[in-house]
Formats: C-alpha cells, structure tokens, sequence
C-alpha cells in the first residue's frame, strides 16, 4: 500500500481552517462585524435575560426571544471573545442530519432542516451555502440492528432514510469498499452540512436588529439574593474588555457558555453546594481534529458524495470543488488530547485516522494533508448529550449546552425552546424534558448512539 503524507501545519490550526474554508466575502462579513460590536466601556444595570455566550446557543436565544417578545423583554448577551476564536460554532463542520438514536435529537434536527429551508424568513440574507449531500452511516454485523431499528425511528418521526446492502451500497458509490460492512443508511433528505459561521452571524446580526444588547466581556462572578428558601441568582459581575468591572442584574439568566459552561456553573455553585446544588453541570471541553486532504484521483469519491461515517466513527465529507476532503474522528475516551491549547496532533491522523480511510477508499491510500484544525466540543461528561431547560434549584436559571459535537444543527429548535421556557414557561414544540438537569440529578442517562 503507497502512502504520501504531507502536512501544511500553518501558525494554529484554527487560522488556517477559518481562511481556508471561509471566502472573502466571509472575511469581510467577520471583520464588519468587529467593527459593529465595539467593545462596550459600560454595561447596562438592568435586564430582564442575560444570556452567558455569544455562540450558536446564546445567540440563537437571543434572537428567538427578541423576536417574539421584541421590546417587552429586555435582552443582554455577554460574550468573552467577539472574535470567536476557540469558541465550538465557528471551529464545527456544520454537519445537518437526522441519524440520531434519541427522538429528541431525532426531532431538534428535523426542525433545523425546516428553518434552514425557511431562512430568508428568520435571518434575511443568509448565506449559509447548503450542500444537501445526505449522511451514510455504516454499520458492521454489530452495530447493523441498532442502525436498522434507528432508522425505523427515525422515518417515523420525519425523516428519510433509506437501508443499503453492501451490494446496493457498492452499486450507488464505487468507490467504497465493503469489507466488514453489514449495512449502511443514507439520508435522502434534509441532512447534508453548511456553514456555521454564516449562521452564527445571522443569529447575531438578527438578535441585534431586534434590539438584543451584546456586550464583550466575561462573566467572572455571580451575586445571589438570600431568600428563605434558598438563593436566588440576580446579578452577573462582568469583566469588560477594557478591564473595568461593573455588575448587571437579570430576572432571567441563560447559560450557554459552550465548553466553558461548567465553569460557569461552578461559578453559580453548581457541584460546590450541598442538596440540588451538589451536582455540577458536567460540561467541560474535549479538543477534536479535523484533517483536510486532498485527492484528485479519478475514483475518488464524487462531488455528490455523502458525509460518510465509518463503522469506527471515522468520517470524511467533500469540502468543496477542488478535490479537498474533511475528515475526523473522536479519540478514544482514554485518549483525550489536553485542552489548554488548539494544537493539531497530526500524528492522530497518521495513526487513527488514515487507516480507515484508505481501506474504505482505494484512492484515499495516497492522500495529502493540506490543513488542519481543532475545535472544543461542548462536552457533557455525564451522558455526551444536549442538557437543555430551567436548573432545578435557580427556578430563574436556564441552560442550553452540553451537545457534545451535534449542536449547531440544533440551536435553531433550542434557541426556540429556551424562548418558550422563559416567555411561554413549558415548551411548546417540542417537548424536551427529558434533556433536562433533573437526569444528571437522578443519575438517568439519555445517551445518544450516534456520537462521533
Ligand atoms: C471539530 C468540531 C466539529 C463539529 N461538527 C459539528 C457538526 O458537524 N454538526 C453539529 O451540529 N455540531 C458540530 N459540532 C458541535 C457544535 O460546534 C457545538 O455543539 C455548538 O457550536 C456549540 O455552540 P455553543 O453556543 O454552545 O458554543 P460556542 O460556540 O463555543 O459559544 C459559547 C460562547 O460562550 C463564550 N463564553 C464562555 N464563557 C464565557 C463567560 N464566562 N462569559 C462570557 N462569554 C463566555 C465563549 O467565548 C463562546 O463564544 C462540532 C464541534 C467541533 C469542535
């Protein structure tokens, strides 16, 4: 077997993913936007929600919440970085599907599909460059029951997927070997991926329009309010980018601090207290690489090619027309890379990635590492899903992280259902209890299978 690796490693992996897989016009749009949100010198005293994160979650709140309850409902998003340079959005692949094991995910996704569709309506002019691809999900004997019973599931709840044989599997994609391959699923519609830095910016830019205040600065600190049943968190200290530090009080508190926000909950005392405040929000981050090579070889995968998940969680999509190639794959839970830096392990590629890839595809055997990146994953250590409602012990609490590398497809359903809990107080759509604080309390997990 030839193998030609090469690596580009350019000054950080996060530069070279961003201006590589994002066009002038993105470059533009990003520093216009720096430009609009100036670093505020002073923080409002006041608000009804204070939102903890400017990323997909946050600013999906924000806009959901404006938009339905415009200028009754004062709204105040504090992000630590304007520039968004280690936070999960803009570092993910954007990926759209719904092979999911879990109804739930199952149904936020379906529902990222429809505002995708209907975009124009909610974010005005954005361009979040779909490419409906679809997913192919392989699975070996193993994992073939879950994947038949999965996409049962699933084509009830909406979706369209449809079950391939290794022989249908080989006929539909040449390229593929199907050596230990049982079955395989692909999406017929409403999966694919996008842009998520186009998203994040029309989040942000509508939220705005809307009259949703971000300030930049951090959230370092918490001020409670002593009641006879306990405390109730009412204030937020906030260290701004010019370094001054000034308080604002919030009815609401909403946090969605990405990989950062079991931090934030310790700050508010959860996992440091006794009863309810005993459990701490189980989020930390958890560092993932993604790899882009190119192959130009006549039977290498085409430019219709599926977003391809191997039996080992190893995946690889097209990005674009010039012959270049995502791909990734999570470590080993005993092998976590350290989270103090965006560092690219290449050797990671070299050993866990390129084997499987090479054997799937013949022409990935010779294949050029053109860049690279990592990114956080928001990870939720208790069941590696989305944690999403009111904390159970601050009734004026609410959460929204914790997805665990499938979030940005989600933040148009949880956005909407964190403006439900706090304007309607239940959902309304979908009804997401069951991805609630309560579960890690009770010891419950709601693991998703379809983790990668
Ligand atoms: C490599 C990679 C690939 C991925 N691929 C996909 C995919 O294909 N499909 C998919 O759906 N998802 C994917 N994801 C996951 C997705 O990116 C995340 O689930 C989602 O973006 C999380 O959004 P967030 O708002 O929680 O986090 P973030 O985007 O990180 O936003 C949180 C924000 O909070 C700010 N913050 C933190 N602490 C504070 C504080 N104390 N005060 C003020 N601000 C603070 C941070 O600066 C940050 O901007 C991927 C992630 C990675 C890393």
């Amino acid at each position: 077997m030839l193998k030609i690796v090469s690596f580009v490693r350019s000054v950080s992996g996060r530069q070279s993913a961003l201006f590589l897989k994002k066009s002038s016009s993105d470059i533009t749009q990003k520093c216009f936007l720096s430009k609009l949100t100036k670093p505020s010198s002073e923080l409002q005293k006041k608000c009804d929600v204070l939102i903890i994160g400017g990323g997909g979650f946050g600013s999906s709140s924000a806009y959901w919440l404006k938009k339905r309850a415009g200028d009754s409902l004062n709204v105040v998003v504090i992000e630590k970085d304007c520039t968004y340079t280690r936070a999960s959005t803009p570092l993910s692949v954007g990926g759209l599907r719904q092979q999911f094991s879990c109804p739930e995910n199952i149904q936020m996704s379906l529902y990222g599909a429809e505002f995708f569709e209907t975009i124009q309506g909610h974010l005005g002019d954005c361009e979040l460059n779909f490419r409906p691809n679809g997913y192919l999900l392989l699975a070996s004997e193993n994992g073939a029951s879950t994947l038949l019973s999965n996409s049962k599931l699933q084509n009830e709840l909406g979706a369209r997927n449809e079950v391939l044989t290794p022989e249908k599997l080989k006929l539909r994609y040449p390229w593929i070997n199907t050596d230990g391959i049982a079955l395989g699923c692909i999406g017929i519609e409403k999966e694919g991926w996008f842009d998520p830095w186009a998203l994040l910016m029309g989040f942000k830019n509508t939220a705005r329009q809307h009259g949703a205040n971000y300030v930049d600065g951090e959230v370092i600190e918490f001020g409670f309010e002593k009641k006879p049943e306990g405390q109730k968190m009412q204030k937020a200290v906030v260290k701004l980018t010019n370094g001054d530090v000034q308080s604002i009080e919030f009815g609401k508190c909403v946090i969605a601090a990405g990989a950062c926000s079991g931090q934030v909950g310790k700050l508010a005392g959860m996992g440091t207290g006794t009863g309810l405040l005993s459990t701490a929000l189980p989020v930390e981050p958890r560092k993932r690489f993604v790899y882009v090579f190119d192959c130009q070889g006549e039977n290498a995968p085409g430019l219709k090619t599926p977003l391809t998940i191997d039996t080992n969680g190893t995946y690889f999509r097209r990005d674009g027309e010039g012959g270049n190639y995502l791909c990734g794959k999570s470590p080993d839970c005993t092998c976590e890379p350290p989270v103090d830096d965006l560092e690219v392990d290449f050797r990671f590629f070299e050993d866990e990635i390129w084997p499987t890839l090479a054997h799937r595809v013949k022409a990935f055997e010779s294949v050029k590492v053109r860049s690279s990146w990592a990114g956080f994953y928001e990870y939720n250590t208790f069941d590696e899903n989305g944690i999403i409602g009111r904390h159970p012990y601050y009734d004026n609490v609410f959460i929204a992280t914790g997805f665990s590398g499938h979030g940005i497809q989600q933040t148009p359903a949880v956005g909407r259902a964190i403006a439900e809990l706090i304007i309607d107080g239940k959902f309304k759509t979908i009804d997401l209890t069951r991805l609630g604080f309560d579960r890690i309390i009770n010891g419950k997990p709601m693991p998703e299978v379809h983790i990668y």
